[in-house]
């Protein structure tokens, strides 16, 4: 990622970060390759990821290690293991950086990309489940997407309790209508009947839009969880679309389950962000029964989607002074008023490549300067510079000695016009 792209990625981490400070959650780091097995255990062996989009190699100690496909089972494995949710604590954290996995690439998929999520430990309240879907959709209306241009998709998937049931529903459903389906949703019957909802084959979804809906077979708990997750959210005025055949990808995903989807600027890769509840996944790595949810949003498409809604990230200047000289008689003086501008907070440059003054007048333009000074043989013998304005080319003479002060102010009257 050169400059360009790398200060839009901050950009996104900073607003991140600020809005999900807002709400309690606290950064975490995990490595960026486990054991194999915490994303095996975690995310499901019959998982397209798990079965068919991990990197996974042997170390020289013979080992198995897999570079991370994604932010939650390491953030889990990591709770668990340092006792962040013991007594029933909650943990609230954050993570951002590079996945991988191994997919065939196209516009938004990558085999390396970047993700930023949140996750929630310790929390079965339907509260908590509104509270991180309420962060997904604030974090892409700050950044500027429109909020008709996306599309927030909820569902529930039920649990243990009426999740197999279920499953073995559409397992039965698939195998009648196994004529119709492809061959991937037909293997699905036995490995991870649900995934059929998600395949893309215009038969196979027309087949699955007349399958029987898990809204209307949730248990008694499932239900009233998903009710007042939804009542939370209409509170809010978070505008949500039902959609019963959302599963998402994950095995570890109970009850409730979220994608914010957007159509411009993106093409099947329309998915900018989603999660879920996965009130089992802590006991899956032999901890006991926590409660959990959170999000995890893709960088690369919602840069994607920022610019086909026509949003310009905030340029940072790359210098807001540019102190130039005449000649080389001046060289101190200006590296070291330079110095004093940077110690005090302010962007400023230099030439070191000891151009004319016409090119560092070029280059301090190239660099977005507000405020060129310019020293030379006449100035300095006065113990002057002359300050420059970029925008109105007025100039005026300012004492070296507090010619910071006085840029600085410069500064702060331009920054409140
Ligand atoms: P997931 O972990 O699959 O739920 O993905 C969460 C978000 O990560 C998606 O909504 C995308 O924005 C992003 N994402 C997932 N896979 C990729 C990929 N291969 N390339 C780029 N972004 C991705």
């Amino acid at each position: 990622m050169l400059p360009d792209v790398a200060r839009a990625w901050e950009h996104l981490q900073r607003v991140a970060q600020e809005l999900f400070a807002r709400y309690g959650y606290e950064p975490v780091y995990t490595p960026l390759f486990e054991h194999t097995d915490v994303f095996t255990r975690g995310i499901g062996e019959a998982t397209d990821i798990v079965s068919k989009e991990m990197y996974t190699f042997e170390d020289k100690g013979g080992r198995s290690i897999t570079l991370r496909p994604e932010g939650t089972a390491s953030v889990v494995r990591a709770a668990l293991e340092h006792n962040l949710t013991a007594n029933g604590a909650q943990a609230k954290l954050y993570y951002a950086g590079p996945m991988f996995r191994y997919e065939r690439p196209q516009k938004g998929r990558m085999r390396q990309f970047w993700q930023i999520g949140i996750e929630c430990l310790g929390a079965p309240e339907p509260t908590a489940d509104a509270e991180v879907i309420t962060v997904l959709w604030r974090y892409f209306e700050t950044l500027g997407i429109p909020a008709a241009n996306m599309r927030l998709l909820l569902n529930s998937m039920g649990d243990e309790a009426c999740r197999p049931a279920y499953r073995d529903t559409i397992a039965s459903f698939i195998r009648d209508h196994a004529d119709g389906l492809c061959e991937e949703c037909n293997r699905r019957a036995d490995t991870n009947p649900l995934r059929a909802f998600d395949c893309k084959n215009p038969g196979c979804r027309e087949i699955m839009a007349e399958a029987p809906l898990l809204r209307d077979e949730l248990c008694e708990e499932c239900a009233h969880h998903y009710a007042a997750v939804k009542e939370y959210l209409d509170a809010l005025g978070i505008p949500y679309i039902e959609d019963s055949t959302l599963v998402r990808g994950l095995d570890y995903y109970t009850r409730t389950v979220f994608e914010v989807q957007v159509d411009a600027g993106l093409g099947s890769q329309n998915a900018i962000g989603g999660g879920g509840r996965y009130d089992r996944l802590m006991q899956e790595y032999g901890g006991p029964a926590t409660p959990g949810l959170g999000f995890a949003l893709g960088f690369e498409r919602t840069l994607l989607a920022l610019e086909a809604a026509g949003v310009d990230i905030p340029a940072v200047p790359r210098a807001e002074v540019f102190v130039a000289r005449v000649d080389d008689s001046a060289t101190a003086e200006v590296f070291a008023l330079s110095q004093r501008l940077r110690d005090a907070g302010v962007a400023a440059e230099l030439d070191h490549q000891a151009r004319s003054l016409k090119s560092q007048f070029k280059q301090a333009d190239r660099l977005g300067a507000r405020l060129v000074i310019v020293a030379g043989p006449d100035e300095l013998a006065s113990g002057e510079v002359t300050l420059r304005d970029m925008s109105t080319k007025e100039e005026k003479r300012l004492a070296l000695g507090s010619a910071d002060a006085d840029v600085i102010d410069a500064l702060g009257q331009e920054g409140t016009d």
